[in-house]
């Protein structure tokens, strides 16, 4: 099977991924999760004539010139309004939040009147246009307005905008099941030290991390040596209870890379199994059975990039996002970048501003797709097109900030 371009891989990966199933979740449950309805105002905001101000409700024109004495009628309070109709020559002590009674046009704040003890009137010492401190009925929300669309992602911002509405359960995209297994003779766990020719596992909990992120719930699988049946007995039983399955390493040209055997002996359907990228071209993904595939490369730096380019995507279908991919972005390139020969790059980056607000992309010095220690700084990756031509600091580049 060929080497695929990066677009057509993410094109399968989009179109093979089942879209979302539905569930309720309590409202403070609801952040980081996929929204699976559209929110809908139930009541006007504001709910009455909102007074923005401590001070008095009057009627503009009774404050033209000033000072104006004006009668205190009564109070309107947060909770507690006053509900009758104000006449002219008449004020209403009112505070933030309170309702504005019905033939006052102003608050005047409080800080330009004067109040002498237990006069029963008010002095407004400046005048005040008609409307001024008053938020009007459904200036800002009309009810029955749509306000959030399923298939954005709700984030704290968004918390008051469900709770105003009343949406003590708010329907989001379900949790895809992720399990996640690591292959490699070489591997022990985060606890052990390694022995002779082995090194610690990281893959199988920067996979859990990426998909727990991403909304996925996830089931980290045993440590998988470079075993054929001990591979497909493992890969068997966690397609039989996932969504998807995340495998990584074994998956290039040596004698033990024995990932894609084992799915073809258990009869996967295999999408592709090269990318034209760099890092992570020896990317898989397929199905076995329901339950999808992606069986990433083992070096770090190219599980961290293949996972957010291709399996965040079909995660984030699978709970019904209307933005699956990294969103594409623009910077001017710090310093002169190399392209690869026969493959796209996406290249690890730090993002800053220069002192005119320009976005800058600075490549990272890495020792290559090893180098997860250099990745930690990373959050963009920068697309540098195939092909040995240098790019040169100061171009424009495609840029994708990363989780
Ligand atoms: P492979 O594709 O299996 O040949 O792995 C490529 C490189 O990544 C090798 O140097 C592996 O030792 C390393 N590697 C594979 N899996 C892991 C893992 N789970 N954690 C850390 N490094 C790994
Ligand atoms: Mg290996």
């Amino acid at each position: 099977m060929s080497m695929i371009p990066i677009a057509k891989a993410l094109e399968i990966v989009l179109q093979q991924s089942p879209g979302p199933k539905a569930e309720s979740v309590a409202l403070d449950e609801a952040v980081g999760r996929i929204l699976a309805e559209d929110i809908i105002a139930d009541t006007d905001l504001p709910p009455f004539d909102r007074a923005q101000m401590d001070g008095y409700a009057i009627r503009a024109a009774d404050a033209a010139s000033t000072p104006a004495r004006l009668r205190l009628a009564g109070e309107s309070v947060a909770g507690a309004g006053w509900h009758h109709e104000m006449k002219a020559g008449e004020a209403v002590r009112i505070m933030t939040g309170a309702p504005v009674p019905p033939g006052a046009d102003a608050v005047q704040q409080v800080e330009l009147t004067r109040e002498p003890n237990g006069e029963g009137f008010v002095e407004i010492l400046e005048p005040v246009e008609a409307g001024r401190s008053i938020v009007r009925q459904a200036a800002e929300i009309k009810a029955g307005e749509t306000v959030l669309r399923a298939g954005e992602d709700i984030n704290p911002a968004m918390i008051a905008t469900l709770a105003s509405f009343g949406y003590a359960q708010v329907k989001v995209g379900r949790r895809p099941r992720v399990a996640i297994m690591a292959t490699g003779s070489e591997l022990v766990d985060v606890g052990e030290k390694p022995g002779a020719d082995q090194i610690r596992d990281s893959n199988n909990y920067t996979i859990a991390a990426y998909a727990t992120l991403a909304g996925a719930s996830v089931e980290r699988l045993p440590l998988a040596g470079d075993d054929t049946e001990e591979l497909k007995k493992q890969i068997k039983a966690a397609a039989d209870r996932s969504d998807v399955l995340v495998t990584s390493g074994g998956v290039s040209m040596g004698v033990y890379d024995l990932t894609k055997a084992a799915l073809k002996e258990l009869g996967a359907e295999i999408f592709f199994e090269k990318v034209a990228l760099r890092p992570g071209k020896p990317t898989v993904f397929a199905r076995l059975g329901s339950t999808l595939v992606f069986g990433l490369p083992g070096n770090p730096v190219s599980v961290a990039v293949t996972f957010n380019l291709f399996t965040r995507a079909a995660l984030r279908v699978m709970q019904g996002a209307a933005k699956p991919t990294l969103p594409e972005e623009t910077a001017i390139l710090a310093r002169d970048l190399k392209g690869s020969l026969d493959r796209e790059s996406y290249l690890p980056a730090v993002l800053r501003t220069d002192d005119q607000g320009t976005l800058l992309a600075e490549p990272l010095k890495w020792g290559g797709s090893s180098d997860f220690v250099a990745y930690a700084r990373a959050t963009a990756l920068i697309n540098v097109p195939a092909g040995l031509k240098l790019t040169k600091a100061g171009t424009k580049v495609k840029i994708v900030r990363v989780p």
